[in-house]
């Protein structure tokens, strides 16, 4: 039996009384059993916290930044055994998780243990003449994080180094199917010398524990990353406490190609953007846009590379393709493109789960699809699965608007050799992120956040400080006058 809660440097089991499995999506194998955490661990996580905020909000940054060197130097020295508990819980491929998230990860922590040292407000100055002001970003105090399952390690990071970095204390509810990558990081936080109580992890179901995180009255942050839906839920519970929120939503990231585009780019592109974490990605390719010359073409490519992609199990580093996350997550997308199919759509090339070897595990071929209407549910919903729909178009404008056609706004690439359509479509495709000529990189440096309603708020780079700190201003008097001119406002003249 695994724990499944990480309080105040301790590992401990939950209290729900529920038991829970974490299956190995490629063979239904459980990997873990533990039993679920419920509100009262909610409250402990929370409390040790907030005990260990005022220290931790206080430690000088040098001493925030060794903590976290030191704990990369703990991950890197058992990257292997993360990549696999990583591919075990979610059945990625080993190769996504050695060269990606593992790595990935280990940058992100190096990047912000300097970022910590790195915390800025603007300069002093004396704008009135009668007071020296100064900004400084104070930590927000506890912070109630949420993650989901398709990147657990990586989500894991992007929700506990800025805000660690920054000065607050985190407790962060892994999704329950893949918590076990998160309860490793917790316990290198702690072998890395970080205070008890400055990063807790409690493992329980989102009605339950999350819900509990969300609405506590000493959890001053609600950072989320997950599904629209829920996002909305978690939205409603902190306003009622007033709460700061981050969230981190949902996508259906469109990918227009112009017809000067390099076709192979477009097409080798395509098919890895859209079949990365078997397009369980919120920023992976959903809907190409592709201009009319180069329509049947861009197809007949994607459909080639999709016929040579090689599912397998997960721990064969030969495996490009994966199962998803779990049969229930694989029956959802057969559901998408049974009812895509039956509105009228094509489907060119997958459509079904493969037989053989594979046929007990959650395994969904890659699947094309076109001649699907722009306002079919195919086309808008977020699928989660390695499904691309193509629709062509003709104009330059009517590309744009076509990508811009959807509630999300996380991210969008565009294709194209000349310089002036990739100016304008960086500038008006509205997502958090556009990429010209590729799809999928990120940076630890850069930031990563959506528009609309695929949230509000970054993770990574610098610009996530702007989320786990608060601005101050203090002011300070310079002339050190009893009498003060602004005071005839309130005494009478001679008073
Ligand atoms: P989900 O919304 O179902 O669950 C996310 C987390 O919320 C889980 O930990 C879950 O237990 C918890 N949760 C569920 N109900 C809750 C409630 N009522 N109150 C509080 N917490 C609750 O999402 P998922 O299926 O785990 O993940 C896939 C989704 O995450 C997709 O929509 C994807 O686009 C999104 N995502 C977004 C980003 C981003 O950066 N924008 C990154 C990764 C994933």
């Amino acid at each position: 039996m695994t724990h499944s809660v990480f309080v105040a440097g301790r590992s401990e089991p939950g209290c729900s009384g529920v038991t829970a499995d974490v299956v190995n999506p490629a063979d239904g194998s459980i990997v873990a059993r533990f039993p679920l955490a419920d509100a009262s661990d909610v409250d402990r996580a929370v409390a040790a916290a907030r005990s260990a905020f005022p220290e931790w909000a206080l430690a000088a940054p040098v001493e925030r930044s060794s903590a976290l060197l030191r704990l990369a130097d703990r991950l890197s020295a058992r990257e292997h055994e993360y990549a696999e508990v990583e591919t075990l819980q979610t059945g990625k491929p080993i190769r996504l998780t050695t060269q990606f998230d593992v790595p990935g990860s280990i940058d992100n922590v190096t990047f912000f243990a300097g970022a910590a040292r790195n915390l800025e407000g603007k300069a002093a100055a004396e704008w009135d003449g009668a007071h020296t002001s100064m900004i400084r970003r104070e930590p927000v105090g506890v912070v109630g994080s949420i993650a989901p399952w398709n990147y657990p390690l990586q989500m894991a990071m992007w929700k506990v180094l800025p805000a660690i970095a920054a000065g607050n204390t985190i407790v962060l509810k892994p999704a329950e199917i893949t918590p076990l990558t998160a309860l490793m990081l917790a316990e290198d936080c702690s072998e890395a010398g970080l205070p008890p109580g400055v990063v807790n992890v409690v493992v329980g179901t989102g009605p339950e524990a999350g819900e509990a995180l969300v609405a506590h009255p000493g959890v001053d942050m609600v950072s989320f990353t997950g599904s629209t839906p829920v996002g909305r839920r978690v939205m409603e519970l902190a306003t009622r406490g007033i709460k700061r929120v981050h969230l981190e939503l949902g996508g259906k990231a469109p990918f227009v190609v112009f017809d000067d585009a390099d076709l192979e780019a477009a097409v080798h592109g395509a098919v890895a953007a859209s079949l990365i974490n078997t397009g369980q990605d919120c920023t992976a390719a959903t809907r190409a846009y592709v201009q009319r010359p180069l329509f049947d073409a861009f197809v007949a490519g994607v459909a080639d590379l999709y016929a040579r992609i090689r599912l397998g199990p997960p721990l064969d580093p030969a495996t490009d393709l994966g199962p998803l996350v779990s049969l229930r997550q694989a029956s959802r997308v057969a559901g998408f493109v049974d009812r895509a199919r039956a509105s009228g759509a094509r489907v060119v090339t997958g459509g079904s789960a493969p037989g053989g070897d594979l046929a007990g595990g959650a395994y969904y071929l890659p699947t094309l699809i076109v001649d699907a209407r722009q306002d079919s549910e195919i086309v808008r919903e977020e699928v989660f699965g390695p499904v691309l729909v193509v629709l062509p178009f003709d104009g330059d404008d009517e590309g744009i608007a076509l990508a811009n056609d959807t509630i999300y706004g996380l991210a969008a690439s565009a294709w194209t050799t000349n310089v002036y359509r990739a100016l304008r479509a960086q500038r008006e495709i509205r997502a958090g992120c556009v990429w010209i000529n590729d799809h999928i990189p990120i940076v630890s440096e850069m930031p990563h956040g959506g528009f609309g309603q695929s949230g509000f708020g970054k993770d990574m780079s610098t610009y996530s400080f702007d989320e786990y700190t608060n601005v101050k201003h203090v002011s300070l008097d310079i002339t050190g006058e009893s009498r003060k001119p602004w005071h005839r406002t309130i005494f009478s003249s001679g008073a």
